[in-house]
């Protein structure tokens, strides 16, 4: 086997334990993202997949498939049918290659205790030159085709590795349409509930904030629909960058949001709440047909932290109560104060 061939087996078994460790789903885009984990080929997205782990006890899945997205994949455009078909191609063409090769290994050997005994011979029987030339011939042409398989194997395998290049970078794009919100770019809702049952799935304390823009309906009114969707991108734009630590904002349906705050206490998921709600308070979003410049778009909080006995409904219930507490207090502001 060549060298390259005896990494990227080795590079697998390394990274299919520490997927099963993390809680990762064995899908072809993680493989290809824990691949390059234990290939270190990054060490920046090394890093930031240490740092989660620590403080998350695994690797939730919007964080690999975010940095799936900033670390391996680029774009391209296919359909889900295309993928698989062509997926299974590929895995049939390797497999029928390290076949061959396998064959071709038990081949060579037994070659191999051929020719010592063919060696042993010329010793033993004292075999003229010819003789001995003949051996020796016949042992270069055996290691010759021997040589040949090896290298059409490292040539199916480069072809191999091209295509799975291809292949992650339209599996991220068919990929991106089943999680992120479009008008948005934010994960959406299907991504949220992925996310927060693997939350419960260990002991681990975060919290959940619900938002939602205040009267909104009105602003729609007023400056139609099409604002009103820029708005709801603004917001979107600003709390994605407020996002730090883990913390991931998805947007959850029309104009609200929910946002997770892994390992960290309803205080602290407070005061962030609390400082989207300000950054938030400052925009002024120009509206393009009237040339007016809007500045009064505020969003209200609510923010609850798991407990023990919580399961994903009761989580969002107790947070939902608390950005209806919000609303009725004049909105604008986070709950509980
Ligand atoms: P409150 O402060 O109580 O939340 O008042 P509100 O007007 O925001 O509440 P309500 O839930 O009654 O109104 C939400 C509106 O958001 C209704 C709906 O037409 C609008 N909406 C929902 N999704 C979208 C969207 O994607 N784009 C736009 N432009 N409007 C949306
Ligand atoms: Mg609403
Ligand atoms: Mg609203």
């Amino acid at each position: 086997m060549t060298d390259e061939f005896k990494k990227s087996t080795d590079n697998l078994k390394k990274a299919v334990p520490l997927m099963m460790k993390n809680q990762v789903a064995t899908t072809p885009a993680n493989y290809a993202l824990w691949y390059t984990y234990v290939d270190n080929t990054f060490p920046e997205m090394n890093q930031q997949i240490d740092d989660i782990v620590q403080q998350n006890g695994l690797c939730p899945p919007s964080t690999n498939d975010q940095l799936y997205q900033q670390f391996i994949a680029s774009k391209a455009e296919t359909s889900i049918n295309d993928l698989k078909t062509n997926l299974e191609v590929l895995v049939g063409e390797i497999s029928s290659s390290m076949t061959d090769t396998l064959t071709d290994t038990s081949l060579f050997s037994s070659l191999i205790d051929k020719s010592f005994s063919d060696l042993e011979r010329v010793e033993r029987d004292s075999l003229s030159l010819d003789e001995v030339m003949s051996i020796i011939r016949k042992l270069i042409a055996d290691s010759r085709e021997i040589r040949h398989s090896t290298t059409f194997l490292h040539n199916q395998l480069n072809t191999a590795t091209n295509e799975i290049t291809r292949l992650k970078n339209q599996l991220a794009e068919v990929q991106k349409d089943a999680l992120f919100d479009s008008l948005t770019s934010l994960y959406n809702r299907r991504a949220f509930d992925r996310d927060i049952h693997a939350l419960f799935s260990v002991e681990q304390p975060f919290s959940l904030i619900v938002a939602d823009i205040d009267h909104f309906k009105s602003l729609n009114d007023t400056y139609g629909h099409l604002f009103g969707d820029a708005v709801i991108r603004s917001i979107s734009k600003r709390m994605q960058n407020g996002c730090r630590e883990g913390i991931t904002a998805y947007r959850f349906g029309g104009e609200e949001f929910v946002l997770l705050v892994p390992q960290k206490s309803l205080r602290i998921g407070r005061q962030f709440a609390e400082s989207l709600r300000r950054s938030i308070e400052k925009l002024s979003i120009k509206d393009r047909r009237s040339g007016q410049q809007v500045s009064n778009v505020t969003v209200s909080f609510g923010v609850a932290e798991r407990v023990e006995s919580d399961t994903a409904v009761s989580l969002l219930e107790r947070a939902d109560k608390m950005l209806y507490d919000a609303k009725k207090l004049g909105r604008n502001r986070v709950m509980p104060l």
